[in-house]
């Protein structure tokens, strides 16, 4: 028997088991949820349960606080349905998606960008395509079964390598982590990997005028770059600013590529922000936390429309504040954060 879903304010239904969680029933049926990790660990597919009831599989209280679920929040990607339910997310999209498609891949190239990111631009099947939305992430599934997520760092018009259908990530070492460990140890050029995608609500909504901000931690630049050349291509002229934060300066290990569209792309700036920089390195930009550097430069932000990836902590304390501190509309924050197996496991 399958119950169904509606989703509020647009108004659209879907089917959903109840041995099924609302968000796997949704990606299956082409429903835009908004979601990330979809392991209970990032708090992006939290909604309102308006009507209806739920049970929810185990998840972590920094994803979904226990006032936000005394007041009737949920997390779609743990809520299994007991009845019909009625949700409310304004983060919806109108559009289908891309179909969700398996398929080899190859590595063509790997480059160590900095100490701890590589560059990897993985070449995708000549007979199959891979739409998506620039923005979106992929999952490689390893061979016990485990996914990992990456955002392609390309728009999907922009090819890595020239006259080769592939996509483009960037992929910070973990220490200790399944999947980092190999890709900056035994990883070579022609492994073949399997990935499923695209996945992920990271993209810009085009329905809007508002001036962006775009927050990048780390290797949270990727999905963000994808959006710049998408931005570009389609000739989109939002004013746009990229505060870019990592450590070091050399943790904004592209900051080059972004000067250079900074001088093709009049809309767009570009704000670096180091929190940790040793006398050596010489920095005399901006410096201390980077949702802290947007937070000075907009105290308003009622208007805006913000995208921000990256590290959990990051992205968690752009939206708190944002949203407490700025007037943001808590609905015109779009976030991926790069959860890991850590953030799944803490207490
Ligand atoms: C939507 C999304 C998009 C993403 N996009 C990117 C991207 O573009 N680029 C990028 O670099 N990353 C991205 N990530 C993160 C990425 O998916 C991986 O989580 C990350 O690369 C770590 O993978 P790993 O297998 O190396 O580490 P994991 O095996 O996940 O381990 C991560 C860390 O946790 C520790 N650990 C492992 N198991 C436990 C445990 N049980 N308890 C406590 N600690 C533990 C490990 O020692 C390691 O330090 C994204 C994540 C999401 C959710």
């Amino acid at each position: 028997m399958s119950l169904h879903v509606t989703v509020l304010p647009s108004g659209r239904t879907f089917l959903c088991h109840p041995d099924e969680t609302l968000l796997a029933a949704a990606i299956r049926q082409g429903v835009g949820l908004p979601y990330a990790c979809k392991d209970g660990a990032c708090g992006s597919c939290k909604c309102r349960r308006l009507d209806g009831s739920v049970v929810m599989d185990s998840y972590q209280p920094r994803a979904l606080s226990e006032a936000e679920a005394a007041e009737g929040q949920i997390l779609t990607c743990r809520a299994r349905p007991s009845t019909d339910v009625v949700l409310e997310s304004r983060q919806v999209t109108e559009t289908g998606g891309f179909p969700i498609k398996k398929m080899p891949t190859r590595v063509l190239s790997l480059e160590r960008r900095s100490h701890d990111v590589m560059v990897i631009n993985m070449q995708l099947p000549a007979n199959d395509t891979l739409g998506y939305h620039a923005g979106q992430f992929v999952e490689f599934i390893l061979r016990d079964g485990s996914r990992r997520s990456y955002s392609m760092a390309n728009a999907p018009h922009v090819q890595p390598e020239p006259g080769k259908p592939s996509i483009q990530l960037h992929v910070r070492h973990m220490p200790g982590g399944k999947f980092t460990d190999h890709v900056f140890g035994g990883m070579k050029e022609k492994e073949i990997l399997r990935i499923e995608g695209p996945y992920g609500s990271f993209f810009l909504r085009e329905d809007s005028a508002a001036p962006l901000i775009f927050l990048a931690s780390g290797t949270g630049f990727a999905p963000l770059k994808a959006i710049i050349e998408h931005m570009q291509f389609k000739g989109i002229t939002r004013p746009a600013v990229l505060y870019w934060g990592g450590r070091r300066p050399g943790d904004l290990y592209m900051s080059d590529w972004v000067e250079q569209k900074c001088a093709e792309m009049p809309h767009l700036r570009f704000v670096p922000v180091v929190s940790d920089a040793l006398p050596e390195d010489g920095w005399t930009g901006r410096t201390g936390f980077v949702h802290q550097a947007v937070l000075d430069d907009h105290p308003d932000l009622s208007g805006h429309q913000v995208y921000a990836c990256g590290a959990p902590i990051v992205v968690e304390s752009a939206q708190r504040e944002f949203t407490a501190r700025a007037g943001l509309l808590a609905d015109e924050f779009y976030a991926d954060a790069f959860t890991s197996e850590r953030d799944k496991h803490m207490a």
